[in-house]
């Protein structure tokens, strides 16, 4: 039995204009969003993420394709049929009410009791700890407090599935962060399914179950943050998650030495952990700034370079490194136990531990 929030989008597509020489905004997309999971979608502005949440909702009708929660097929529903609610960018609360009378609205809307109303604006009031501003307007509250209010009325009709639409974009950084925490707390809490959008990377690792990380109208990968960032299946997606080096080389499988990386241009052979998957002849390898390490003294599967540039910043400090086939990586060195910096025009030798190493095709 599938649990009545679960969200299944089937081979979606949806065009806006009839004109074919415009990509669609979305091109069949397909991914099954689970009761009670944070799900965020990321990618940058203009691949398809409002789009694919105004579908969930019912504000934009699909091309083709199919969308089903709680496996009941919802194309034709509209909006206010669906057990869903958005919360927007915006907030969109309404100016000449207080927050209590913000919150009820949804209440009234939906037909609820009217004697059981004030007791459900109370128990909203608490989860987003609000109780002592309940009577004020919203132009009298902060940003954060104005989205506070914003999802409690959302939350209000107690949907089986919230949609978030890029709903810290108007605050300033610290309010956001502590507004991330709120807004994980409330989804646990509530116990419901929250399909969040945003382009920010770090916010959708910090506060996701599972991230779709989008492109263009698709979907390239859909995982955990952990697989997201340590697995990338596509250039696209390690790049847009965080920073990462790419050189192209050749691969070859060695009976002795298992799975060999030789970078275009240089004499160096790097072994690479690539278990079952072992491909041979062109390809890319891909690591993060963190996961190398600078040592000597060289050995003969080490990079070589020449330091060009050295940023400090805080925790640890990033050189770029100039390697003899002029290609240039970022490696990270962690200032722990207040190591000192390695100075500009220094030789350095850098390990590429093999579980350091991605390979990606060319
Ligand atoms: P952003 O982060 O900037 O909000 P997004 O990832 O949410 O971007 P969408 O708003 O879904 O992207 O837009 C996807 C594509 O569809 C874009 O190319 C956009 O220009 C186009 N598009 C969106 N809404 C409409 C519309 N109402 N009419 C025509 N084209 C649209």
């Amino acid at each position: 039995m599938k649990h009545t929030s679960t969200i299944e989008v089937q081979h979606v597509s949806k065009r806006y204009t009839d004109d074919l020489e415009v990509s669609p905004a979305l091109d069949d997309v397909s991914v099954t969003i689970q009761h009670n999971e944070f799900f965020t979608l990321l990618g940058p502005s203009g691949c398809g993420k409002t789009t694919l949440l105004r579908s969930i909702a019912g504000f934009e009708q699909v091309t083709s394709g199919d969308i089903r929660i709680g496996g009941q097929r919802v194309n034709d529903l509209p909006p206010f049929k669906r057990r869903v609610n958005t919360v927007f960018q915006n907030y969109a609360l309404f100016p000449h009410m207080s927050v209590a009378e913000n919150i009820a609205f949804g209440l009234e809307m939906q037909g609820l009791d009217r004697g059981a109303i004030p007791g459900r604006v109370k128990e909203m009031l608490a989860l987003v700890q609000m109780e002592h501003l309940a009577k004020r307007r919203p132009a009298e509250l902060s940003g954060g407090q104005q989205q506070r209010v914003a999802l409690a009325r959302a939350l209000a009709p107690k949907p089986d599935v919230l949609l978030l639409d890029e709903p810290l974009s108007a605050l300033d950084l610290k309010l956001r962060k502590e507004m991330q925490v709120e807004l994980k707390r409330v989804q646990q809490e509530a116990g419901i399914t929250f399909i969040f959008v945003t382009h920010d990377q770090e916010e959708a690792l910090t506060l996701s179950d599972r991230i779709a990380v989008m492109s263009s109208g698709k979907i390239l990968q859909v995982g955990s943050p952990n697989e997201i960032y340590e697995r990338p299946q596509h250039r696209f997606v390690a790049h847009f998650i965080g920073d990462i080096n790419f050189l192209p080389g050749n691969l070859r499988q060695c009976p002795q030495n298992g799975s060999l990386f030789q970078p275009e241009g240089l004499p160096v052979e790097i072994p690479c952990n690539l278990g079952e998957r072992a491909n041979s002849g062109k390809m890319q390898l891909a690591f993060r700034p963190e996961r190398s390490k600078l040592v000597e003294p060289s050995q003969p599967h080490h990079l070589r370079g020449v330091i060009e540039a050295v940023l400090y910043v805080g925790t640890a400090t990033l050189y770029q490194c100039r390697l003899p086939n002029d290609a240039k990586v970022m490696l990270r060195e962690s200032n722990e136990g207040g190591s000192s910096a390695r100075a500009v025009g220094s030789q350095v030798a850098v390990h590429l531990p093999p579980h350091a190493c991605l390979l990606m095709e060319a």
